[in-house]
């Protein structure tokens, strides 16, 4: 099992007390509600700390996230948070995942079309978890 800093979200040892990334008490942080807490991240300003999340997310395979996925992918400008919205959708692997990568291939950004058709055509978003 891996685990992951609950307020950088960089990958942790399971025994750290403090996380040696960003130097958080981690022992104060229970496992409980984790992947809430991870959803909640979403909204984090740092681009590169939403980015983590939305990763984590999928390994994760986190259907409680999905619908936040949808709505960060509506909201943010940046591509390569889009990309990672993508194929973090393609590895939770829920039926509105592939209904979302359809609509996404009508896209008038080259890489995020090429991606989607890429996706499901890899047929990746037809497994269950
Ligand atoms: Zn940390």
């Amino acid at each position: 099992m891996t685990y992951f800093c609950p307020v950088c979200w960089k990958e942790i040892k399971g025994h750290d007390k403090v996380c040696p990334h960003c130097g958080a008490d981690i022992s104060e942080h229970e496992n409980k509600g984790f992947e809430e807490k991870l959803i909640n991240a979403l909204n984090h300003p740092e681009r590169e700390t939403v980015q983590r999340a939305v990763y984590i997310l999928g390994r994760l395979k986190s259907v409680k996230a999905v619908k936040h996925l949808f709505v960060l992918f509506k909201q943010t400008d940046n591509t390569f948070l889009k990309l990672e919205v993508l194929n973090t959708l393609n590895e939770i692997g829920v039926p509105e995942g592939k209904e979302f990568l359809m609509k996404v291939i009508d896209s008038d950004v080259g890489i995020i079309k090429r991606m989607a058709k890429e996706l499901i055509n890899s047929g990746g978003i037809y497994k269950a978890s």
